[in-house]
């Protein structure tokens, strides 16, 4: 029987209320692929919808901005061309850096962010979270990245990325409390299956043309194997894609966050200099 706020407010006081719930249905374009041990597409679109403004695979608007989105680096083959290319085009992406290569190229993760690229941490050393307690997954791989990020770099983010977007929910909300989104993607390239083929540049270009939509994230690569078919991709993505009336955002931009926590407070004055500065 129909409760007696559906009789007063009828058929079309349902679909706004529908509509609000659901702005928009978080949903991943590119199909899986079998074979490959992936998370399912239906377990990543359950945790984007059961964590509205925590989890995202693409932006919640309609708005014509795309978001290109790197992994494993920062690599000292791949990611300087990738920067090259992005520095060409006049484009800013977003790159989810492990925290051991942080460690071991601090120089190079220090040039992404002086580029004006944002920068998210992917885990420590890329282990499958899904195994890990919330302790583990946390101290040794979340927190231990903040970390690096907080010495190689001077800030620690607020965007993380799950390897293999393997993520539990009890990590998803571990997360949430502490402050930090989860993105997944809604375009996964599959650059790191086309770095093994002769014409892997033409597949990511394909890829990505194919299912692109308004307030994408796409996923690509630019460590943990050769990435020169992704760099030759992005190169003719970007002037494609801008052709199409799309313009490149950072992940922060697309959903309205700050990429970096604020610092801490400064510690207060000790007590004599500031009665010496209230004197003057
Ligand atoms: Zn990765």
């Amino acid at each position: 029987m129909a409760s007696p706020w559906i009789r007063r407010f009828g058929a079309i006081g349902l679909v706004l209320l529908a509509s609000l719930a659901y702005a928009k249905e978080p949903k991943i374009r590119t199909p899986f692929l079998e074979g490959w041990e992936q998370v399912s597409l239906e377990q990543m679109e359950r945790q984007a919808k059961a964590y509205p403004e925590v989890y995202w695979i693409e932006g919640p608007g309609e708005s014509k901005v795309v978001a290109f989105t790197f992994d494993d680096g920062p690599n000292p083959i791949n990611t300087p061309p990738l920067l090259k290319v992005l520095k060409k085009h006049g484009v800013h992406a977003t790159f989810f850096q492990l925290g051991m290569w942080v460690e071991k190229y601090p120089d190079l993760a220090r040039k992404v962010l002086a580029d004006g690229h944002v920068l998210g941490n992917h885990s420590y050393d890329h282990p499958y979270a899904g195994k890990l307690s919330n302790t583990v997954f946390w101290e040794d791989q979340v927190a231990k990245t903040q970390a690096v990020f907080q010495r190689v770099l001077g800030f620690t983010p607020t965007l993380y990325r799950p390897p293999y977007g393997e993520i539990t929910d009890s990590q998803v909300e571990l997360l949430r409390d502490k402050g930090i989104k989860v993105i997944s993607w809604s375009v996964d390239t599959r650059d790191w299956l086309s770095a093994r083929s002769m014409n892997g540049d033409a597949q990511i270009e394909g890829m990505v043309t194919q299912y692109v939509h308004p307030e994408a994230i796409v996923l690509m690569h630019d460590g943990g194997g050769p990435r020169d078919h992704t760099v030759e991709a992005v190169d003719r993505l970007i002037g494609n894609l801008k052709e199409q009336g799309y313009t490149f955002v950072t992940i922060d931009k697309l959903i309205g966050v700050a990429p970096q926590f604020a610092p801490p407070p400064a510690a207060p004055a000790p007590k004599a200099a500031s009665a010496a500065v209230a004197a003057k």
